[in-house]
């Protein structure tokens, strides 16, 4: 309750950054996706479509990765959402 600052990390800042980078909670929007199946190709580890073609995190907690930012940015219906782990700041889409 009261005595530590700490949430999830020493130095203050860059939120959510631990020695190897910040976790990212990774969501799709199943009512947004349209199976395209692009997230899967561009990031092959980040996601799979299931048997009715809607995709779903591997991983719906994961290490920040270029390809999982990459999926989410060319998802063409903006189905998927990255967040920081740690804190729930928005890392795509940006918050504005
Ligand atoms: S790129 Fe977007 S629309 Fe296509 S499968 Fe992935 S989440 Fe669904």
């Amino acid at each position: 309750m009261s005595g530590t600052d700490g949430k999830g990390g020493k130095g203050g800042k860059g939120a959510g950054a631990g020695p190897e980078g910040p976790r990212w909670h990774v969501e799709v929007d199943r009512g947004v996706c349209i199976g395209s199946g692009l997230c899967a190709a561009t990031a092959p580890g980040g996601f799979e479509l299931d048997a009715a073609r809607q995709s779903h995190p591997v991983r719906p907690e994961c290490d920040a990765c270029d390809d999982v930012l990459a999926a989410a940015e060319g998802c063409p219906v903006e189905a998927i959402t990255v967040t920081l782990a740690v804190t729930g700041e928005a890392v795509f889409p940006p918050d504005e």
